[in-house]
């Protein structure tokens, strides 16, 4: 029994210190009025930015897509897993973002986590043990996992802190340098300084990888994420945007020059030895692309942009702070662990969902109130948090 002690005693420390996590269960769509463990509430925190979760006709293109291939894959993309659904998927997406990539190549991966795996691991098979990775220190845990899966060496700048990275650049004599970063942070909404980036990536020959999770569908006059919100096209780019979060479906991809994505079809093993995901989900994400792109996307995202403003506008804070964030992640700062699981917790006893996100997703003592917008929320909606929120401090 001593192993499981250990746990028992691990599991411990983590109640004591308000770090003991816990799932609750939704028992219907994603959607701002879900159930959750048999109780009605008005969610904040999905990622399900332009809801299209459960979108009617996302819905009925993922139930086609079974009639036409079936509920599974069968097998990894390189043996027989690889559908014309997939291969259809990737197309779109490669056309959908070339306006700012060079001969762009798209590929379809099971989740955002495994696609950065993948680009991290590959990218620095090129030349092994002569690459360096650049990376900002706020990344996804699933980015700062890609560098060690990558084995390169790895040097981490200060958040959004550009001299830092050209010192380093400026040092270094790797044969292959890689910057990554994402573009929204995930836990505080801001946008990294990609231009900035991207600039001293060209001067010194290094790819520039970006995570664009929570901008992909959201940024840019189109949907098609940060880089149509900078107005960026370069060789140097390599890009990374999930397809669960504005999307609604699942999956990710990554998109760079065609001779970049066939090395990762040939070299990266989060990549290759995985089941492909369900061709049905790739079919459903063609009728995604066609929401985003469309008319209704340009919609969703107005609202979505209305909801942002009003709620910096009227949220009236004293101890606690509103991040600056122009997206939909607005985190709103508490400090204490314990103070940020009760204001979380006070919300939900009224019928809001919004998580309290502790250490270590976020350094210690900026534990945090996370509010997601989407753009199934009504401007009435927010003004019912608004106004619990704001009682709340008081
Ligand atoms: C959600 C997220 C991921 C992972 O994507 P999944 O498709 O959910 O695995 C990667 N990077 C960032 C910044 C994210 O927010």
């Amino acid at each position: 029994m001593i192993l499981l002690d250990q746990i028992q005693h691990e599991l411990a420390a983590l109640d004591a210190k308000s770090l003991r996590r816990r799932r609750r269960h939704a028992e219907s769509p994603s959607a701002p009025r879900v159930k959750v463990d048999g109780r009605d509430m008005l969610a904040f925190c999905s990622n399900d930015y332009l809801g299209l979760a459960a979108h009617p006709k996302i819905v009925a293109a993922m139930q086609e897509g079974a009639d036409l291939y079936g509920v599974g894959s069968g097998a990894s993309h390189l043996i027989s897993g690889h559908s014309r659904a997939h291969a259809l998927l990737e197309e779109r997406l490669a056309e959908f973002v070339s306006p700012h990539l060079q001969n762009a190549r798209a590929l379809y991966f099971c989740t955002g986590y495994m696609a950065n795996l993948a680009v991290l691991a590959g990218l620095a098979a090129v030349s092994g043990k002569e690459t360096e990775l650049f990376s900002e220190s706020l990344n996804h845990a699933s980015l700062i996992d890609g560098a060690k899966l990558s084995r390169a060496k790895l040097h981490v700048y200060p958040h959004g802190d550009v001299a830092s990275l050209g010192q380093l650049l400026a040092a270094s004599t790797a044969a292959t340098k890689i910057v990554v970063s994402d573009s929204v942070f995930s836990m505080d909404g801001n946008l990294a300084p990609i231009p900035e980036l991207l600039a001293l990536c060209e001067e010194f020959n290094a790819w520039l990888v970006i995570d664009d999770a929570h901008g992909f569908g959201a940024l840019g006059a189109h949907g098609r994420g940060v880089l149509e919100h900078y107005n960026l096209c370069s060789p140097n780019l390599v890009y990374m945007g999930t397809l669960g979060k504005s999307a609604g479906v699942g999956g990710a991809f990554v998109a760079a020059h065609a001779d970049v994505i066939e090395w990762l079809v040939n070299k990266a093993r989060p990549y290759i030895y995985t089941t492909a995901a369900p061709p049905a989900l790739a079919h459903a994400l063609l009728t995604s692309l066609d929401i985003i792109q469309g008319e209704e996307g340009q919609a969703l995202r107005a609202n979505l942009q209305a909801l942002i403003a009003q709620l910096r506008r009227d949220l009236k804070l004293k101890r606690w702070t509103l991040m600056p964030s122009n997206t939909a992640v607005q985190p709103i700062v508490i400090g204490d662990n314990a103070e940020s699981l009760k204001a979380a917790a006070t919300l939900y006893e009224q019928g809001f969902w919004v998580p309290a996100i502790r250490p270590p997703t976020v350094p210690a003592g900026t534990a945090r109130l996370r509010i997601t917008l989407s753009a199934a929320h009504t401007a009435e909606d927010l003004a019912m948090l608004i106004d619990a929120v704001n009682a709340l401090e008081e």
